[in-house]
C-alpha cells in the first residue's frame, strides 16, 4: 500500500485512544487500511508525498489531488498543503525520505522519533490536542508492540 506518513500515526493514535474504524462519510479507505495495518506488522508500505491508499474513495479527492480544507490553523487552509507540510517534518524527524518501502513494523520502530518531536511537528496546532494525540499515539504503539509480540531494545521512549 502508499501512505503519506501522518496517516501512518494517525491510525496508531486511533487505535490508542481505543477508536473502532468504521467507514467515514467521505467515503475514504482509512478504516480499511487501519485494518490491514493493525493486522499485519509486516504489510509492505511506500512511503509517499499526496494521494494514497487512504484517499481511495473519497469525495474530496479530485484528480489525484485533496480538496478538503482545514480549520484550526491560521497559516493553512487547504488540507492538501497542509498534509505536505506535515508528512516534510514527520519524514525530517523520523529520518524517512520519500518514496521509501518498508513494512509497519518499522514505522512502529521509529515512532519514539515522531512522539519526541510532536510538538516540533504539530506546532501551530492547539498545545493541548497534540498533547492528548502524543498519549493516545504512545498508547497505541504500546498495544501494537503487546498485540504482535514485538521485541525492542529500546523502545524508543
Ligand atoms: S482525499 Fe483528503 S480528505 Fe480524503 S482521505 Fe485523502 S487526505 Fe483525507
Amino acid at each position: 500500500m502508499k501512505l503519506r506518513i501522518h496517516h501512518f500515526f494517525d491510525i496508531i493514535r486511533d487505535f490508542g485512544s481505543g477508536k473502532d474504524f468504521f467507514p467515514h462519510p467521505y467515503l475514504h479507505s482509512y478504516h480499511k487500511i487501519a485494518n490491514i495495518i493493525l493486522k499485519d506488522p509486516f504489510q509492505r508500505v511506500e512511503i509517499v508525498i499526496g494521494t494514497d491508499s487512504v484517499c481511495e474513495g473519497c469525495i474530496k479527492l479530485k484528480e489525484h489531488a485533496c480538496t478538503d480544507i482545514i480549520t484550526h490553523r491560521k497559516d493553512f487552509t487547504g488540507k492538501e498543503e497542509f498534509n505536505i507540510y506535515l508528512d516534510a517534518r514527520i519524514m525530517e524527524v523520523c529520518g524517512i525520505e520519500a518514496d521509501t518501502v518498508t513494512n509497519t513494523v518499522s514505522l512502529i520502530k521509529v515512532s519514539g522519533k515522531y512522539i519526541d518531536n510532536i510538538h516540533y511537528i504539530y506546532s501551530g496546532n492547539d498545545k493541548s490536542h497534540t498533547e492528548m494525540r502524543k498519549l493516545s499515539v504512545i498508547k497505541g504503539v504500546d498495544n501494537y508492540i503487546r498485540k504482535h509480540g514485538i521485541i525492542t531494545s529500546r523502545f524508543l521512549f
